[in-house]
């Protein structure tokens, strides 16, 4: 727990003005998203901890695990999402698709960051960072800080205050910006789609760049922009899309596939929530980057990995 939020206590830190009131630069980026993933981690391990030690530990009975050899470090902890499903189907905790979803994505950034060198802006590293850690903090609101004894919640409760503060800094400035961008967005509903770097539904895909260059999809809100086949890419590291990529269809118009990916999700797809579905079901399609229109999964009569023609029928 203590572990936890100071990771937390990190992230705030990392993300709040320097002296000269400047944004925070690359590297205190980096470590914002670094500190979040190990809080995330960290956190929803310690909960299962609480449940039963075994909990953290993969292939229970493989290894002949050890209380011993536990208490130790020497067992294969669990990974990140294998958490969440013991969280929410051994121990009960609620935890949305959407909140799931957000956690799974931050660990890929992270990864990103390690191995690629991701460059993440201000905005996208803002943006992730508010989502999860809104999460994070219901989370030990819900179900950590409930589990505590009162010496155990009087030694972090000034933590959790001060973290409690940045994310409704953070909330504040996002939702500031959406309502600034919001009117950019009215009408382009069936080509705008979910960013991959902030996580806000705020790409807009060209659907005629006549050869321009300039004219390529582009956030509104982290205002970072790619070649379609560079955003199709990064859909597929960032989000499930890369394990089916070996049988994605060629789209009809262009005849790529480099620019298709599956399991795109439309802001015209959203679907308001209800009080019955208070996460809102939403349909998804499968989506030319290059065409922004979607892409029939069966072509009639031909195999699914038929190459492109050149000039059509
Ligand atoms: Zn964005
Ligand atoms: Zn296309």
């Amino acid at each position: 727990m203590d572990n936890g939020l100071d990771y937390l206590v990190s992230v705030v830190d990392h993300l709040g003005k320097d002296e000269s009131g400047d944004d925070p630069g690359p590297r205190n980026l980096k470590y914002a998203v670094l500190h979040l993933q190990a809080a995330a981690e960290v956190l929803l391990k310690a909960r299962l901890e609480r449940e039963h030690w075994s909990l953290v530990a993969d292939k229970v009975t493989e290894k002949k695990l050890s209380r011993a050899k536990f208490e130790g470090g020497d067992f294969f902890s669990i990974t990140p999402a294998e958490a969440v499903r013991r969280l929410r189907d051994i121990v009960g905790v609620e935890i949305s698709p959407e909140e799931a979803s957000n956690l799974e994505t931050l660990a890929k950034t992270r990864n990103a960051l390690q191995h690629y060198g991701l460059i993440a802006n201000y905005e996208v590293v803002e943006s992730l960072t508010a989502k999860v850690l809104d999460f994070l903090v219901r989370f030990l609101d819900d179900s950590l800080l409930p589990e505590l004894s009162y010496e155990e919640w009087e030694a972090i409760d000034q933590d959790v205050g001060y973290v409690r503060a940045g994310a409704n800094r953070l909330r504040a400035y996002i939702e500031e910006r959406l309502e600034r961008i919001r009117p950019l967005l009215v009408g382009l509903e069936e080509r705008t789609v979910l960013c991959p770097r902030c996580f806000q539904d705020a790409v807009v895909v060209e659907s005629d760049r006549g050869g321009d260059p300039n004219v390529v999809p582009r956030c509104r809100f982290c205002e970072t922009d790619w070649l379609p086949f560079a955003l199709a890419a990064e859909y597929r590291i960032v989000h499930h899309a890369g394990m089916f990529s070996a049988n994605i269809p060629a789209c009809p118009r262009c005849g790529q596939t480099g620019t298709v990916v599956r399991h795109v999700t439309r802001v015209c797809d959203l679907v308001q929530s209800t009080d019955e579905s208070p996460q809102g079901l939403h349909d998804d399609v499968t989506f030319c980057f290059e065409c922004a229109a979607p892409v029939p999964d069966q072509v009639p009569g031909g195999p699914s990995d038929a190459q492109p023609h050149e000039g059509g029928a």
